[in-house]
């Protein structure tokens, strides 16, 4: 008797911004000629108008403004945004400030009369030009273009689901979730839901105990029939990373899903869709703002050293020393290390130095490169490294992103059609058909270079390796140029361990306990908590090669989360201390700002710090100046 009803409905539901046809490619166009000047290279002009076709006829420029708008608001709050996934091969992305990266070919364009030069074909980016001066007015001439191909981003037809991915400041992502509230209004979006299940080996576990509980024998036909049934049944309910689900002003969420708050949890602020986000997605506009270190970093850096991280320049040379050794950090003692990319994201774990030591990097395209590769499956590791270590074939030319395989096809002499599906393909990890090798075949494609193709299983594209290592060069260059802010902010913000005790102990006792953990490491696998260490341990190595020591907790000046950085030494926050967790360095903070403390006893009572963090700060001898009690300091003040 009851109509037919579908819990979910089919089609698309996107949102609608009035305009945001016109908004987009007005944006696009202002910024074009404010770059390149009144009358646009044909180069920039097409590949901008192709762009704005695809994107708006395919239903887009919504989601490009809100893109848009979500990376201008953090940006007006003093945080850049990174780009993750392909959005940076998008040159409308650029243009409408969504992302940095310039995804044109490499080129010169003068900030003065707007005079440019491209180059196709090249194995370097834009950065890696030679220095020139405009031959039209004089005026030093910037450098941009990391050439790649718009396709990897929407497809060939522009008919490719894309995906805006954005990195924002984990201090500032919280906001960003906020002001999709703004855009779309309230009751209008929400956090994108997941379901875990239970894994086999617990539905396995759960049943064994459960015989045993009873003093019950069973079968294991019935302890496997028990465990099948209990397999994959809900567990609990949580929320994607940074997802968020936006529904559209005209609709309501009820038609979609039902929301509830996550976990059980009936005092949690946050309210999730109901079904797990994958199940109404394509339904729905899901966006993706996630938290990420490297937006914090850069933050805190600008604040201590004055130096906004966008003028920083991509192509200082001492920067590209550090990936072949140490001579810019200007060590004053002797220590063991070859390479100075210690703490530089991305490539800071030993598979990456390792492949840096392999491929020598002397361009920041060879870095792309590097990015790429790691992040690949099968890319580096039984594929370009045994040709990159034969020698057969340069790191400049070994395939290490997507958008390689396409522009280098095109290279070849193939049809841009095919150079893609095959890219496609490859990256998925399908090989090649038998079709795509002979034309290869055909164009004279090297045989390294087919047999490369079919041994990819996964790989990057390559905007999300030049977005990636750009934010990490620019923290490498604070590295040199500004040492104690830099490790002051990596100490603050990324390092997942600090051993305060032995980090402020000195050169002689940070070798000491890397001694230790070597050693330890040779007999036993290390816990992730000493894995962690070892990561600071070998930056507080390089700082005090680098003349720099780590004092004490200040407790008058102390931060309760950063470490300050001053000439010659860095001052650890109060939440260095193990345990000593944000609230209580945050309430010591205030209550020192009402007035000072007078004695243990007074600190204790008016910071709720519990005794084995006060016992810490005693040990650590942080406390040497304040009396144990009140009586004490009384009477002392007396006398
Ligand atoms: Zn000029």
């Amino acid at each position: 008797m009851i109509e037919e009803v579908k819990p979910v409905p089919d089609g698309t539901y996107p949102p609608v911004i009035e305009g945001a046809e016109d908004d987009i490619r007005n944006m696009c166009e202002k910024r074009a000629h404010e770059i390149y000047g009144e009358d646009l290279p044909d180069i920039v002009a097409e590949r901008m108008n192709k762009e704005l076709d695809s994107i708006i006829s395919n239903g887009y420029a919504v989601l490009y403004l809100i893109a848009q708008k979500l990376v201008e608001n953090s940006e007006n709050a003093g945080y850049l945004v990174g780009s993750r996934g392909s959005v940076g091969s998008s040159f409308a992305a650029m243009l409408s400030g969504i992302t940095e990266v310039n995804s044109l070919p490499p080129h010169y364009v003068c900030p003065k009369c707007k005079h440019s030069e491209f180059f196709e074909g090249l194995s370097i980016v834009g950065p890696d030009l030679e220095d020139k001066d405009c031959p039209v007015c004089g005026a030093h001439m910037n450098k941009d273009g990391y050439d790649i191909p718009f396709e990897t981003f929407l497809g060939f037809n522009g008919d490719k689901e894309p995906d805006i991915d954005l990195n924002f400041s984990g201090d500032n992502q919280a906001d960003a979730h906020a002001y999709t509230e703004v855009l779309f209004g309230k009751g209008k979006t929400f956090r994108a839901g997941t379901i875990s299940t239970l894994a086999e080996k617990t539905a396995y576990g759960y049943v064994k105990n459960y015989f045993q509980e009873k003093g019950e024998v069973a079968t294991n036909a019935e302890v496997e029939r028990l465990k099948n049934g209990c397999s994959g049944v809900k567990k609990t309910t949580g929320q994607h990373p940074g997802g968020i689900m936006v529904v559209p002003k005209d609709q309501d969420i009820y038609n979609f899903t039902p929301v509830q708050r996550p976990a059980d949890d009936p005092d949690s602020d946050t309210i999730t869709t109901h079904f797990d986000y994958h199940s109404i997605s394509g339904r729905l506009l899901k966006l993706d703002i996630l938290g990420h270190d490297d937006p914090t970093m850069l933050r805190i850096l600008y604040e201590n050293t004055g130096v906004n991280p966008r003028d920083i320049p991509l192509d200082d040379r001492e920067v590209l020393s550090l990936f072949a050794g140490t001579e810019a950090l200007n060590f004053k003692e002797e220590v063991d290390l070859d390479l100075g990319t210690a703490g530089v994201p991305e490539f800071g774990t030993p598979f990456t130095k390792q492949m840096v030591r392999d491929a020598k990097p002397k361009t920041l395209a060879d870095l792309i490169r590097i990015s790429g590769l790691s992040h690949g499956t099968d890319v580096w590791t039984n594929n370009a490294q045994v040709l990159v270590n034969s020698g057969q074939v340069g790191i400049g030319d070994v395939i290490s992103t997507r958008d390689d395989i396409m522009l280098g096809l095109i290279n070849f002499g193939l049809p841009p059609i095919n150079a893609f599906s095959t890219m496609e393909h490859v990256r998925k990890g399908k090989g090649l058909t038998e079709e795509e090798e002979a034309l290869m075949r055909e164009k004279n494609v090297p045989e390294w270079y087919i047999d490369s193709c079919k041994k990819i299983k996964y790989m990057f594209p390559k905007a999300h390796a030049v977005a990636y290592v750009v934010m990490a060069y620019r923290i490498a260059w604070y590295k040199i140029h500004y040492p104690e802010q830099y490790y002051a902010a990596y100490f603050g913000i990324r390092a997942k361990e600090f051993d305060l005790k032995v980090i402020q102990g000195g050169l002689e006792s940070v070798k000491a306990e890397m001694e230790r953990l070597n050693k330890k490491s040779r007999v036993e696998k290390l816990s992730n908590k000493e894995q962690n260490s070892q990561v600071s341990l070998e930056l507080a190595l390089e700082m005090y090669a680098r003349g720099i020591s780590c004092r004490s907790i200040d407790l008058n000046r102390s931060h309760y989360r950063f470490f300050i950085p001053e000439k010659g030494y860095i001052i650890p926050p109060f939440t260095a201390v193990a345990g000593l967790g944000s609230a209580v360095a945050e309430k010591i903070v205030s209550e020192r700002e009402k007035r000072p403390f007078i004695s243990q006893d007074d600190l204790q009572e008016r910071s709720k710090i519990n005794n084995s963090c006060l016992e810490a700060l005693n040990d650590l001898g942080c406390l040497r100046d304040l009396p144990k009690s009140d009586q004490i300091s009384f009477f002392n003040f007396g006398a």
